[in-house]
């Protein structure tokens, strides 16, 4: 057996990992979109390393766009399979491939208007709305902790990992030349208390590891007018959920309180229809309070006519709004608008990209290019780590704690920054780990067993 990495190697985006098993099966796990590279992002998006009808089955950890946001693309040149996920990654992968579709669609309106002007050849997007609804049909769900055979020599098991709402990490026993293989693939872990999902759960015993290892960043925020870039699926129902909290204490401030995102919107909606999967605190709180996810001044703006109409408001206000990089979405806008006052404050949430909007912001730059235009950084711009989705250091060697190190016979380190991964694979070394490996952007490795 030989495992691919065709993204989120040495990077945290596009992740793409194929398992070729002899005779000749090649499982793909997760469908990854690259986002936030720069002008790098088109031709990553573009050049797979790999042949998507020779591909037999994929398999999804979670519905984050760089975890699921090639799909559409897959299945359009080829892909002909089924794709396993757990139920709420697919609803929530339903909505967000879609919006990711839009999202392309719009942008390239912009950008090729300006083509269209120089005589330049026009952007095709990756897919369109109706190549993302494609993709439903193959969707197969199947609940965490049950053991399903997708085929003889092949059986998976997803196991909860607290990352977002269906998250899961996924368990294979594979049979090769008569000899069977333990492999989990970490998909993205959560933190352990996570404010309103479960602890990542223990998994089998495996003798290969595929472990993401993204850290949360440093703490700080405060005061203003304040905009919060987040993502609309996770961050945006934990700050919600934070700030119900807040009213139950009698500390929120009377403000209003904008989500404004129709993308949100939906997440919303769709996390609320999954309340099994809530951890114990929050499956006690509903039964005492029916929404935990709305409060006092807390409005949604579903049309761009209200959504426009923020930027004439005068007093301080929260603005909740997609995307968390800011690479895309309506918070783009409200950044452009707001970032020149001193009095506003933008809040990052979580995770960016270097080269994104917010991973620029989050250098302290005094000038910053938004849509081509130069704009006059004084606004505050601020972070707080601690609602990061992805695990730490501790959390991720708390999540590899019910492995006996000794067995693991290999761990692929992926989906993090080089630096950080190098650091990360010396501490699992301490740990007992024997092999550690980071491998490289559409590097094949092979596993070593006969
Ligand atoms: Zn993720």
């Amino acid at each position: 057996m030989q495992i691919s990495f065709h993204g989120a190697a040495r990077t945290v985006t596009g992740s793409k990992h194929i398992l070729h098993i002899k005779p000749d099966k090649k499982i793909l796990l997760d469908c990854g979109m690259f986002q936030g590279m720069g002008k790098d992002t088109t031709t990553l998006n573009s050049e797979w390393g790999f042949v998507p009808a020779e591909i037999d089955h994929v398999i999804i950890s979670h519905a984050h766009i760089d975890h699921i946001g090639l799909l559409p693309k897959l299945v359009k040149e080829g892909y002909k399979g089924k794709i396993f996920c757990t139920p709420a990654t697919a609803s929530l992968a339903k909505i967000l491939l879609i919006d990711s579709a839009k999202i392309q669609e719009d942008d390239l309106r912009y950008v090729n208007k300006h083509r269209g002007m120089e005589n330049k050849p026009l952007y095709e997007p990756l897919y369109t709305e109706e190549d993302a609804a494609a993709v439903f049909p193959l969707f197969e769900t199947i609940p965490y902790n049950e053991h399903y055979k997708i085929e003889n020599g092949l059986d998976l098991m997803f196991t909860d990992c607290g990352h977002i709402l269906g998250s899961a990490a996924i368990n294979l026993k594979i049979k090769e030349n008569g000899k069977d293989i333990r492999l989990t693939f970490s998909g993205d872990v959560g933190r352990y208390h996570n404010m309103i999902l479960r602890s990542p759960q223990a998994f089998p015993q495996a003798d290969f590891i595929i472990l993401e290892s993204t850290y949360g960043n440093r703490l700080h925020g405060k005061k203003g007018k304040l905009i919060i870039p987040a993502f609309s699926m996770g961050r945006t129902q934990e700050l919600l959920f934070m700030l119900n909290r807040l009213e139950m204490e009698n500390r929120l401030p009377d403000l209003d309180y904008y989500v404004d995102s129709p993308l949100s919107i939906k997440i919303t909606e769709t996390v609320k229809k999954y309340p099994g999967y809530y951890n114990s605190e929050v499956q006690h709180l509903l039964s005492k309070e029916e929404d935990i996810f709305s409060f006092k001044g807390l409005k949604y703006t579903e049309s761009v006519e209200d959504s426009i109409k923020l930027n004439d408001k005068e007093e301080p206000c929260v603005i909740i709004s997609a995307s968390g990089m800011a690479e895309a979405g309506r918070v783009k806008h409200h950044i452009a608008n707001n970032i020149s006052d001193r009095r506003n404050t933008i809040l990052f949430t979580g995770y960016c990209e270097p080269l994104s909007l917010g991973g620029r912001l989050k250098n302290h730059p005094d000038v910053v290019k938004i849509f081509s235009k130069e704009f006059v950084v004084k606004a505050e711009i601020a972070e707080i780590a601690t609602l990061s989705a992805h695990g730490d250091y501790e959390d991720l060697c708390q999540w590899l704690g019910c492995q006996d190190p000794r067995q693991v016979r290999e761990l692929f380190l992926v989906h993090g920054d080089y630096e950080a991964q190098q650091a990360f694979s010396e501490r699992l070394i301490r740990k007992g780990f024997r092999n550690v490996t980071i491998p490289n952007l559409h590097q094949t490795i092979g596993l070593g067993i006969e």
